[in-house]
């Protein structure tokens, strides 16, 4: 295998406007690893998972993603590469006046041909995997059900769901628990970290829980103004290394 890291990362700097959103980025992750990466609001936590599913084009440097060159690959390489990254957002991203299997099959949508993606919206295809898949986030019984009706948590298990069914070599969660209460959020994290490690996917996860992220994930990078300020296993973090990546928003809440 020419690449052996899920994600590559070479001084990689990302400009959006007038912003400087993340600068000098060096960061290798390896296919199967977990990872957390917290920092305060606005840190670049956001456009880092951006860069990593290639939604967000680097300004300059490398990046590469399960082996693709995401600034030289052709359009249908892109494609390719980013039918096996699943991604996961804060406001789950779904079409809430549809009914669950039609969200959990948009998952597919990239791996089908056209008529097949339009027809499956009169007449969902593929139930079984669908079924399989929400059947492992723990509501198979929610198939026909109005996704706006569901709870924020039952949501966010739909969003996992139709990343299940992409069969992905790797899923990116972009504070996947921040609209949820803690009990939930924890749930949903343990679900992630587990369907992860059965799907042998390699997992990055941004999150604005400290506690959550050092307690259960193996590595965590700590993300400030655009830059890592550490990328360390959890257990060699210390209080000092969170207060520092948190001091200038407490700077700000001080003065404000
Ligand atoms: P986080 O996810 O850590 O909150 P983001 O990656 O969302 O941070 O944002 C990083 C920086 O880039 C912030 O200063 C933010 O205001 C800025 N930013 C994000 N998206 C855009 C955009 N589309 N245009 C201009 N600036 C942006």
């Amino acid at each position: 295998m020419a690449n052996p890291a899920a994600i590559d990362l070479g001084d990689v700097s990302v400009r959006l406007g007038s912003v400087q959103a993340l600068s000098g980025i060096e960061l290798t992750i390896l296919r199967g690893e977990r990872v957390a990466v917290i920092g305060p609001s606005g840190a670049g936590k956001s456009t880092l998972i951006g860069l990593m599913n290639g939604t967000v084009p680097a300004t300059s440097g490398r990046v590469h993603t399960l082996g693709c060159d995401y600034r030289r690959a052709s359009a249908r390489q892109l494609r390719a590469t980013q039918r096996r990254v699943g991604t996961i957002h804060q406001r789950f991203d779904l079409v809430e006046q549809l009914r669950t299997v039609h969200n959990v099959n948009a998952g597919r949508l990239g791996a089908w041909p056209f008529w097949k993606a339009a027809l499956s919206l009169v007449l969902p295809r593929d139930l079984k995997d669908v079924h399989a898949a929400l059947d492992r986030v723990g509501i198979g019984g929610k198939l026909n059900e109005r996704t706006g009706d569901l709870s924020g948590g039952e949501q966010q298990r739909v969003a996992i769901a139709r990343v299940l069914v992409q069969q992905p070599a790797m899923i990116l969660a972009d504070e996947p628990v921040a609209s949820l209460d803690p009990a939930r959020g924890l749930e949903i994290i343990n679900l992630l970290l587990d369907l992860s490690a059965e799907e042998n996917a390699t997992l990055v996860a941004s999150l604005h829980d400290v506690e959550m992220a050092l307690g259960r994930f193996d590595r965590v990078i700590g993300l400030r103004a655009g830059r890592i300020v550490f990328d360390r296993p959890a257990q060699q973090l210390n209080e000092g290394d969170v207060a520092e990546l948190y001091a200038f928003e407490q700077d700000l809440r001080q003065e404000a």
